[in-house]
């Protein structure tokens, strides 16, 4: 199954930015470094958001 894109706002500094939900690496804020992914055995659990929204798949 292909992942999702999501989109989500950042906590700490309000920066919204797009990430893959099947990430295996840790993803950072563009803007300010916090931690937004946190990997866990193939599947990227979402911290550190105030907002998320998962992008319908084109
Ligand atoms: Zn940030």
């Amino acid at each position: 199954m292909a992942g999702r894109f999501i989109k989500v706002k950042c906590s700490a500094c309000g920066n919204e930015q797009i990430i893959y939900g099947n990430a295996t690496i840790p993803i950072k804020c563009n803007v300010c470094g916090a931690q937004l992914t946190k990997p866990t055995g193939g599947r990227a659990v979402i911290t550190n958001v105030s907002y998320k929204e998962v992008l319908p798949i084109v």
